[in-house]
């Protein structure tokens, strides 16, 4: 029998680098997928539909949300965000780990609803580079970044729900961060002793 995938929520403040760590570790790791949200936030330039998100209608997403088609969702900067619940279970059967890229509170509703889910959060080094990483994004206005400034640090004030922090201030020692959190989860002796069957059979005959 295959033992089910880990379930991981990664949380950040916008800025944090949290896309581009996880798009660095899913190159660098086998077997883990990230979950493709649904929202109705507009789409951005350089952004795909079905990639980065499903972008749908507040019609669909309610829609969504009375079939109970999602793990969590959450409202954020005005937009509703939701995670598909069967793509979720679907790839922790097949025994695949699985990241949901999400905000605090989908976090923390995931959490209570399957506490065995590990929690990462992301930090910047400093509120200057925060600041400094939200400017040179180039693609919002002045005001937008000075509310996701306030937003960040809202966000990053549930830090302490999380069960690792990941300080991102060198990119490659962060990835190694988040790569050292998945590796120690897999040699966890339940994952291994399933995976291992034939082995420890064998040493133990
Ligand atoms: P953005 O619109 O900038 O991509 O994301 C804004 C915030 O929404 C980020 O903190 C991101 O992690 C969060 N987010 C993205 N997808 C989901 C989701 O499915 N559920 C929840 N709760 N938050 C999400």
């Amino acid at each position: 029998m295959t033992a089910k995938g880990t379930l991981y929520t990664v949380s950040a403040p916008s800025g944090a680098g949290k896309t581009s760590l996880v798009n660095a570790l899913l190159e660098r790791c086998e077997g883990l997928q990230v979950s493709v949200s649904h929202t109705t936030r507009p789409i951005r330039p350089g952004e795909t539909d079905g990639v980065n998100y499903h972008f749908v209608t507040e019609a669909e997403f309610t829609a969504m949300l009375d079939q109970a088609a999602f793990l969590e969702h959450a409202q954020v900067f005005g937009n509703f965000y939701g995670t598909s619940q069967r793509w979720v279970e679907q790839q922790l059967d097949a025994g695949t780990d699985v990241i949901l890229e999400i905000d605090w509170q989908g976090a923390a509703q995931v959490k209570r609803l399957l506490p065995e889910t590990r929690a990462i959060f992301i930090l910047p080094p400093s509120r200057e580079t925060l600041e400094q990483r939200l400017t040179s994004r180039g693609q919002d206005e002045r005001a937008i970044i000075e509310s996701r400034m306030a937003e960040a640090v809202q966000e990053m004030s549930h830090y302490i729900e999380s069960d690792f922090l990941v300080i991102n201030e060198d990119f490659d020692a962060a990835l190694a961060d988040l790569v050292a959190i998945i590796t120690s989860q897999r040699l966890q002796t339940n994952r291994q002793a399933s995976r291992l069957g034939p082995l420890l059979e064998n040493l133990l005959s």
